[in-house]
Parts: structure tokens; sequence; C-alpha cells
């Protein structure tokens, strides 16, 4: 986990370099799958199935009003446009994942705000994912700092669990859930392995599916900043394997 989680980051960092107007996120996939092949790994999202659907992509290109899940599309880039980039890597059977969020060009200073303090909850998440606390701290963490900012925290779409799958439990809320939503707010223990990926709108916290019945969009069109990590339960806080 910690050489495909590395590999993750190295990517993101990489890619993340080449997001600039007038580039497309397909141009940014490819780059993205280049570049986990030539690690030796492979990229996790590829050939990804949700019921009868699969993903065809090595990344998901989440641009503006897109929350997650973006299918890389050839519409180049504007200046002023926010992307996320998400992606995995398998290595030897074990998983990373992480996701940043990239301004293109100069933004508006509402929008470089969205990105940073989503950056930050992600910050605040990881530090509580510590040995003797319980889960929800996590969510509880991410939830204050961005409601705080009067930010939407998305529900419909978590964090979760990583190891020899891209997917396990437990599944990690953004926000503490009431004990209906079925969310188990489990001990965290030394060695547990989670992504935690804030997913925050400007606006209302609502989510829609869009047209092609795969990216998550939010309905008032404002746009939404993603960050993903993968990290360790630690007795300190997280450690942070996407780095
Ligand atoms: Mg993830
Ligand atoms: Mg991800």
């Amino acid at each position: 986990m910690r050489e495909a989680s590395h590999i993750v980051a190295e990517c993101l960092n990489h890619v993340g370099g080449l997001v600039r107007p007038g580039v497309t996120p397909l141009d940014l996939n490819v780059a993205v799958d280049n570049f986990i092949t030539k690690q030796g790994a492979y990229p996790a999202f590829k050939g990804y199935k949700v019921g009868r659907h699969t993903f065809q992509y090595a990344a998901c290109v989440s641009v503006n009003s897109a929350v997650v899940h973006g299918i890389p599309s050839n519409e180049p880039l504007k200046n002023g446009d926010i992307i996320s980039i998400d992606c995995g890597a398998e290595k030897d059977g074990w998983f990373g994942d992480g996701a940043w969020t990239f301004a293109v060009g100069e933004i508006a200073p509402a929008t470089q705000k969205l990105m940073d303090v989503t950056r930050e909850s992600l910050m605040m998440g990881v530090a509580r994912a510590r040995v003797g606390g319980r889960l929800f701290d996590i969510s509880e963490a991410i939830q204050d700092y961005c409601e705080m900012h009067g930010y939407g925290v998305v529900r419909e779409l978590v964090g979760h669990g990583i190891g020899s799958h891209l997917h396990e439990d437990p599944q990690v809320p953004n926000y503490v859930p009431s004990p209906s939503e079925g969310f188990t707010n489990l001990e965290l223990q030394e060695g547990m392995t989670l992504a935690i990926e804030p997913m925050i709108n400007m606006g209302t916290a609502k989510v829609k599916t869009a047209k092609d019945k795969w990216t998550v969009i939010t309905t008032d069109g404002k746009p939404s900043a993603h960050f993903e990590h993968t990290v360790v339960v630690r007795k300190g806080g997280g450690e942070i394997l996407t780095k």
C-alpha cells in the first residue's frame, strides 16, 4: 500500500503540473494512465465496475460543478476552472487512492478559498485518524470546519477503507451521520487504512447524477472541491501514504 500510494502521490504531482488552459481532461487521463503504468502498477479505476457499467479511464477528472466521477472529456480547460483529478494504483495486489483539486490559470478568490478550506479539512480529518478515537471523529472534524465556512458537505458520497481492494469497509462519511443512516462509528485501531476524501461544495450540499449517468454534479451549478489521501491510523494521528 505504501508503494501503491506513493505512485498515486507522484502521479498527481506530475499530472497537476500539466494542468493549464487548453489542456483537455482526456490528455490528463492519458498522462495518469502512462505514469502509473510506467511505475509497474495498474491504474485501479480502469475497468472498475459499478453494476453493469465499467469505467474505461485511469482517472476521474471533475471540472467545476462536477463533484466526483467525472468522465475525462475532450473539452479544453479554461482559465478560471478548477478540476479534481482522482486516481488509484494497484501494486502487487495492494491499493492506493488519492485526489487533488487544481486551479486552471487564474481562479476567483472565492474558488481559491473553497479549495483551501477543503484541503485543510482533509488535514483535520487525517489528524483525527488516531488510535483510540472513533471513525466519526474524522467526519466531525471535516464537517465542522467546512460548515463553519458556509460550505455544503456532500452526503451521498463518502470515503472508505482501502487495502487489497480499492473500496473496503468502513465507509468514512464527511459528516456525522444519524444512527438511522447505518454507518458504523468504529473504534480506530493501529494500522487501519482509510481513504479520507472530503467533497465540499461552495453552495448547496445537494448533488445529482449528470446526463452521462456517471458524473456527480452540484444541483446549483456552483463549484465543488475534492481532496483525498490514503491514510494509516497511528497513535498521534493519521500517517499519510499518498504524500
Ligand atoms: Mg477514494
Ligand atoms: Mg480517489
